[in-house]
């Protein structure tokens, strides 16, 4: 088992795989654990809160965030909107004492290998990839052309495991989480 001192861990994986609920899982189970809210320039879902679930800004915005050395990483995700994550937030996060978890995609995790080095880069592989493409088909929240467009970056998502620290298949949501608590370093 991987054990880490580290205080920032990207959790990537392919789209559909489950990440926002091992992360939410996480947060349930430790105060310590504080979860990165980024910028995005895509439009809020239904349900969606401004300042919870992302923070929602406009193409110009996103760019003055960037240009001005704001964004600890940032990505085109799925061939359409930007997404990233505000730098200032996190380094408070750590500062404060707390454990910072990004959930990012590919592209972003390897910009944080290169800003933020001493981050433990964490995949959250599916139990195979059948599963994976009917948990993506099964969601509901997209077209099909949006569900297909995910499906491919999933396949190529999937290639990139090699690159992490540690993989974290989630077979089961609770065991994934244990194994998550165990490799950040909280025991319970
Ligand atoms: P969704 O549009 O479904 O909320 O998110 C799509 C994907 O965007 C997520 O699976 C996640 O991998 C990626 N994502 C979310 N926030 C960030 C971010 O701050 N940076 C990067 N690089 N990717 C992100």
């Amino acid at each position: 088992m991987v054990e880490s001192r580290s205080k920032i861990f990207v959790i990537a994986g392919p789209s559909g795989v489950g990440k926002g609920t091992l992360v939410t899982e996480l947060t349930k189970r430790s105060d310590a654990i504080w979860v990165s809210i980024s910028a995005t320039t895509r439009a809020p879902r239904p349900g969606e809160i401004d300042g919870v679930s992302y923070f929602f800004v406009s193409d110009e915005e996103f760019d003055r965030l960037v240009d001005s050395g704001q964004m600890l990483e940032w990505a085109i995700v799925h061939g359409s909107a930007r997404y990233g994550t505000p730098r200032g937030p996190v380094e408070e996060a750590v500062a404060s004492g707390k454990i910072a978890i990004l959930e990012i995609d590919l592209a972003g995790a390897r910009q944080v290998r290169q800003s933020a080095p001493e981050a433990t880069q964490i995949f959250i592989a599916p139990p195979s990839s059948e599963e994976l493409e009917r948990r993506l088909r099964g969601r509901g929240t997209e077209t099909p052309e949006q569900i297909e467009r995910r499906l491919q970056t999933a396949r190529v998502e999937l290639e990139a495991e090699g690159e992490f620290d540690v993989v974290v298949v989630n077979d089961s949501v609770n065991r994934a989480t244990d194994e998550l608590l165990q490799i950040i370093g909280i025991s319970r």
